[in-house]
Formats: structure tokens, sequence, C-alpha cells
């Protein structure tokens, strides 16, 4: 425990003076914040319901009756006596569709699908939504072409597209793990992790997806992000099969791609936020591929007016245990609060 606090303290002291160096913060930036509608939803109890078989129904977790109870205490006397036909607040969450009046909507070619935000409902909330999108897990988007850059300019490293292509993929299908457990299942797994922490830690958290398909393309989700959230954290697991660390992408050093809009207003930001996820997740005992960075131009990056990462979590043969996902949760939260402190 001393040991771990000390590291904090000289990560902190570090990302302070990464900060000191940056010349917007994203306030000043004019991030967006998320609407203020009403996050709260009614259930309407049916014949044999149980608040804990509610929360079970409503949030996979029979143990959130006690929230669920405490959310109703107006209209619940005694939380064993519920009856059929009554009304019940939820929490917390709306469903976000894509819009397709925002700037660069048109590029997106898949955009049906649907986003969840969920609103922290601890006492100390951060006001702070934070995007978690679990890599891949769109049926077809692999057949659909996009343009890698809002200018049109064609790509300059090679990833799943190659350098000198101007359209790429829509979204991929990801690598399959040593398990035979495709890398979108495995990102969907660890984003839930995420989220849990998030909300425990009191930011609010922006699901891109919460099943093995959602019909957004790389671009519609990063506006969505974009529109919706302080700051978005794609998950993925690379290719290799060496076990070789935790690393984000990070943006190319190319004075063109710099110098084009969004990335020449947020390309500090998207690496400040990358290196302060990379510490969080060293401080959790994560090891790190050589110094946590790659090179890329995702079409994320390309696509972001908020701090934005592609972060690998692992590769294909990557401890995937539930002790592994809650610390890499815990390093993302606490990569998250270096990078807003
Ligand atoms: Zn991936």
């Amino acid at each position: 425990m001393r040991m771990k606090r000390k590291v904090l303290i000289v990560l902190a002291a570090a990302a302070a003076m990464m900060l000191q160096v940056l010349p917007v913060s994203a306030e000043e930036a004019g991030v967006q914040a998320p609407s203020q509608e009403p996050f709260l939803t009614t259930y309407t109890v049916q014949q044999g319901d149980s608040l804990s078989a509610i929360a079970d129904k409503m949030y996979g977790d029979r143990s959130a009756w006690k929230k669920l109870y405490k959310l109703n205490k107006d209209t619940i006397r005694d939380p064993h006596l519920i009856y059929a036909g009554q009304v019940l607040k939820l929490k917390a969450y709306r469903d976000i569709a894509f819009d397709h009046t925002w700037d660069y909507a048109g590029n997106a070619a898949i955009t049906d699908g649907m986003a969840r935000l969920y609103r922290s409902d601890v006492k100390l909330r951060k006001n702070k939504t934070i995007c978690i999108n679990a890599g891949h897990g769109t049926e077809g988007g692999a057949d659909v072409k996009t343009l890698c850059h809002p200018d049109g300019s064609p790509k300059l490293v090679t990833g799943t597209t190659a350098a000198g292509a101007t359209y790429a993929t829509a979204i991929s299908k990801g690598v399959m793990m040593a398990t035979g457990e495709p890398e979108a299942s495995a990102t969907l797994r660890a984003a839930f992790f995420v989220k849990d922490e998030l909300l425990k830690a009191g930011y609010d958290v922006l699901m891109i997806r919460e099943s093995d398909d959602v019909q957004l393309d790389n671009i519609a989700r990063t506006l969505i992000a974009d529109h919706y959230a302080d700051a978005h954290i794609a998950l993925h697991y690379d290719s290799t099969t060496n076990d070789k660390g935790v690393f984000f992408c990070s943006v190319p050093d190319s004075e063109s791609y710099r110098n084009m809009e969004p990335v020449s207003s947020w390309w500090q930001l998207h690496d400040m936020l990358g290196r302060c996820l990379i510490m969080g997740l060293e401080g959790e005992g994560l090891s790190k591929w050589k110094n946590g960075e790659l090179e890329m131009d995702l079409t994320q990056t390309s696509y972001s007016t908020i701090p934005s990462v592609d972060l690998e979590i692992g590769d294909t043969v990557s401890d995937r245990s539930d002790a592994v996902l809650s610390s890499v949760a815990r390093g993302i939260r606490a990569g998250l609060d270096l990078f807003f402190a």
C-alpha cells in the first residue's frame, strides 16, 4: 500500500509537469458538456417481481436492489413489499443516437446504433464523461469504407489499412485471441470492468456498445464521443503473440497531419491522455511495451475533438482474468485522475 501511494505521488508530479507545457486545457478549448436531460427512467413492477429480480433484470446485478430502494424510498416503505403496477424510478442512463447534422457526420457510413450514457450516482461526482469504446463489434463493418482523414489526405502509417490509402475499413473485425475468442468480445468484457470502476469513482460513462454488435463505425463512434464526452478511450488488444504489454497509439510526428484540423487543435491532449493512462496502468503493475507509445494515424484520432486515444491493453496471449481486468480498470481510472487533476 505504502509503495503504491509513493508511486502515485511521483506520477502526479510527472503529470503536473506535463500539464504545464500544454497549450490549452480541455475546458478552455470548449469541450461540450453532455446534455443535462434527466437520467432517470421508470419501470413498472410485474407480477412476481422483487427488487433484487428487477435489479438483476435491469442492471445484471441482484445486489443493486439497495440502490433501487434508495432511489424509490418515497414510494417504497418496505423493500420486501412491492406490488404489480407500481412505477419505480430507475437510474440512470440514456441512449444516444448519432446526429447527422454534426460536423463530419457525412463521412460516417454506419450510424444506426445507439451508445448509452450512464450517470454516476455516487455523492462526489466528477462532472466528467468518459467514452469507453470497446474496439470492433460492428457486423458488416469490414465491408464498408470511410474517408481516413476529414480533409481527404492519404493515410500516413500502415495499420489495418495501408499508408497511402484515402479510404479505410469503416470498422475492422479485430484480431482473434489465442483462446479463440474474438477481440471484440475481449474488449467488451474489459469495457464493463472499466465502466464499473469509473462510475464508482464518480465519472459519467458513455458506453459505445454493450453487446456484440452495435451499428456504429469508427467515425460514428468518434463523433458521438466528441459531442457527449470529455475524453475518449478505445480499448483494443494488439495482434502480437508475446504478451508485449500495454501501449497507446500516439499522434504521428508529421507536419501535415498535425496541421490538419481537428488534429491540429487536439494532438497534444491526445498524447497527454495516453501518457497519463499508461502511467496509471503501470501504477497498477501492468507492464508497458517499450515507452508505451506507437505512432498511428487512426480514424479515431483524425476526427476527435476531445482528448482521445486508442489504448492497447495487451495482445492475443495476455492474461484477461478478472484480476487483471480489474487492474486495467483501476489503472485507467488513475490515469484519468492524473489527466483531469
Ligand atoms: Zn483492435
